[in-house]
């Protein structure tokens, strides 16, 4: 016993600052796309040639494009193909949105998340209970949120919990693209959920089906099905991406 308390004591407080600092992400971390104006030619479109998802678009009457963070699996093929060097992407690890217009990355900076506000802000303010649906989810963006829970993040600490049922819950947590499979297995549990509730989309699969968007057995995710409140862009996204997304959404995040 004395031993353990010894280690213990050795090892300090492991639960990571938040909010995170550069080290904390990986070094092969892809962030928030930074495009850079007047680069782009008239005719060169090898980034819309080479994505993969159909994230990114040009914008009519001009030289220019943007990337739809919803679409985007944030491979980088785009910025390796691209000769002008118009496609970058940062380590700003805050990518979440209210809106899925939000999520479209051209030259504008992109603002901040706006966190809930009036009977919302009231009710989860203070005290988060989510319900994850894994709607057809490969487990990347399944394990990053269950990684929250570690003492590395310490979801806890801010007063959101995941809890086993619907009925326990504020809301859902979606992941995966919504597979005719989980169709109805998602409307139940959305309707098991007492109001007012939270749709939280975790990863391009629950925003818009990603890889697997327009495939026949899919939904293209969450979107049209349930009313989203919280978009998490990535795939998967990073932990300090999800928590970042959550813990800004219900106000505890200042600055
Ligand atoms: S990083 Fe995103 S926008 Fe660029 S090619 Fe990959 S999926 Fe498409």
């Amino acid at each position: 016993m004395y031993s353990i308390l010894k280690s213990r004591m050795l090892q300090g407080c492991r639960t990571q600052p938040f909010p995170a600092s550069p080290e904390s992400l990986p070094d092969r971390f892809r962030g928030l796309p930074a495009l850079t104006p007047g680069l782009c030619s008239r005719d060169c479109r090898l980034c819309i040639r080479h994505c993969p998802t159909a994230a990114i678009s040009r914008l009519a009457s001009e030289h220019r494009i943007q990337i739809d963070m919803g679409r985007c699996i944030f491979c980088g093929e785009c910025a390796a193909v691209c000769p002008a060097g118009t496609i970058a992407f940062t380590r700003d690890y805050r990518l979440s949105c209210r809106t899925r217009s939000g999520l479209l990355v051209g030259q504008k900076e992109k603002p901040l998340l706006e966190p809930l506000t009036g009977e919302k802000r009231r009710l989860f303010g203070r005290s988060l209970k989510l319900r994850q649906v894994s709607a057809g989810g490969c487990n990347g963006c399944e394990v990053d949120v269950n990684v929250l829970n570690t003492l590395a993040f310490d979801l806890g600490r801010f007063g959101i919990q995941m809890v086993a049922s619907p009925r326990h819950a504020d809301g859902l947590l979606v992941t995966g693209p919504v597979t005719a499979n989980m169709y109805s297995a998602l409307l139940k549990t959305w309707e098991a959920t007492p109001s007012p509730k939270l749709v939280i989309a975790v990863g391009s699969c629950a925003i818009s089906g990603g890889l697997f968007r327009d495939f026949e057995q899919v939904k293209n995710g969450v979107e049209g099905i349930l009313p989203v409140d919280l978009y998490v862009p990535g795939c998967p996204p990073n932990p300090w991406t999800i928590l970042e997304g959550l813990v800004r959404l219900i106000g505890k995040e200042q600055g």
